[in-house]
């Protein structure tokens, strides 16, 4: 039977494909948990294993016909755990939160006491949002950054850890710029009898590439997504010890996933295969190198950077000092009328909701995969400044994206279909 495309091509769906193409190819991706995922991962997540029901695990599944899947998720568990150095790794969570949410599952029980990093101060939804289903569930309490530093204030964890006793610690942020040591999450864990989880999902590519302290010989579990950093497709990813190794894949299936997504597991595999290249090593260091360039540029334009700058792939910039009137809400929105995408972030402790805030997100790994160094941050830096400065001015506006467009197809991501 002819597919229905051959006589009627979804046109719009396609149509609209290529402008995101064009939208990608043409603009500043700056949000911090994006990344540009190579052709190869892509020809992987747009495979025939898109067909292929596959519920359970390798040599113990429920449908037949999975020789060759049972291969691919092999292949995939065994490069994940060579890469981080794990005992046990589960590549079936759909995603970062699914994830989560299967840990939570398998190791802790409904109403146990959790100690996570409060939203507000860089944590994740995953991490006890009243609006999440591990907040709903779980009785979690919160740590701050330090009022002064904004960093993590290890004597405030180990006292709220010693007066909630928590039944898990989850380490791990979602707009904290800083380095995450694993070692003082586990002193405080065994000091109070708690599991230790560290959720590495933006900076898996910084760890696999050397580039962050790697938690794995620490934590009871690591999870994180493939889609940041790491460069892989959207997906997420479980390492265990092997103590805990049966509990979590319980957890994943049948705890909380039907069939997995094999077309996402093989393009992990290839993500996993491309993490252990020695070029990826080069890759997480420039990310980490560009942030700080593009750190100190936005600090001589007259913003103040959370904390006071960057060891990772992100900043999180208080824009108050720059114009007291500017909010993170309106700079998204004319940043992205000048091609320069990311989000508005709130700071700690904001003033302003989270819908509106005082600050924006920024993060380097999209831009540093297509290849830009130092001397493009400056620029960055200085077109984000001037679109700010002049955000009343449609024409000063439409200058700087004629210039950012001339900046990306100097280092093009995808080129364009003939
Ligand atoms: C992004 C993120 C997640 C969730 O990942 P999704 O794939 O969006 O569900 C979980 N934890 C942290 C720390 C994150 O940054």
């Amino acid at each position: 039977m002819p597919w229905p495309s051959e006589t009627q091509r979804d046109t719009e769906v396609f149509g609209l494909i290529d402008k995101e193409r064009e939208r990608q190819n043409t603009g500043l991706q700056l949000i911090a948990s994006e990344n540009f995922t190579s052709p190869d991962v892509m020809e992987a997540t747009g495979s025939v294993l898109t067909n292929k029901y596959a519920e359970g695990y390798p040599g113990k599944r429920y449908y037949g016909g999975n020789a060759v899947v049972d291969d691919i998720e092999a292949l995939a568990i065994e490069r994940v755990k060579k890469l981080f150095g794990a005992e046990h790794a589960n590549v079936q969570p759909h995603s970062g939160a699914s994830a989560n949410m299967a840990v939570y599952l398998g190791l802790i029980k409904p109403g146990d006491t959790v100690l996570g990093l409060s939203l507000d101060h860089g944590g994740h939804l995953t991490h006890g949002s009243p609006v999440n289903a591990s907040g709903i569930l779980y009785n979690f309490q919160s740590f701050r950054v330090g009022a002064t530093d904004e960093r993590l204030d290890f004597d405030q964890i180990r006292e709220l850890a010693i007066k909630h006793k928590p039944k898990m610690i989850v380490a791990g942020t979602t707009s904290y710029p800083r380095r995450l040591e694993p070692q003082p999450f586990r002193a405080i864990a065994d000091e109070v009898g708690a599991l230790m989880m560290f959720d590495i999902a933006h900076i898996a590519g910084l760890v696999a590439g050397g580039a962050h302290p790697n938690p794995v010989p620490y934590a009871d579990v690591v999870t994180f997504t493939t889609h940041k950093t790491l460069r892989g497709p959207r997906g997420g990813c479980i390492l265990t010890t092997a103590a805990h190794a049966a509990a979590i894949d319980k957890a994943v299936f049948p705890g909380s996933q039907g069939g997995p997504l094999e077309h996402a597991v093989a393009a992990k595999a290839v993500a996993f295969h491309e993490a252990m290249q020695p070029s990826f090593k080069d890759y997480a260091q420039q990310i980490v190198k560009n942030a700080s360039a593009l750190a100190e540029a936005l600090s001589k334009q007259g913003f103040r950077l959370v904390s006071g700058g960057t060891d990772t792939h992100m900043m999180v910039v208080d824009l108050q000092p720059f114009d007291a009137e500017l909010t993170g809400k309106e700079s998204q929105l004319i940043l992205d009328e000048a091609g320069i995408t990311l989000n508005k972030n709130n700071i700690p402790n904001d003033p302003r909701s989270p819908f509106v805030t005082s600050g924006v997100r920024i993060g380097t790994p999209s831009v540093t995969t297509q290849g830009m160094k130092e001397p493009e941050m400056a620029l960055i830096a200085e077109y984000i400044a001037t679109t700010l400065r002049n955000r009343t001015n449609p024409a000063a506006v439409a200058e700087v994206r004629a210039k950012v467009a001339a900046l990306c197809a100097k280092f093009p991501v995808y080129p364009k279909r003939a």
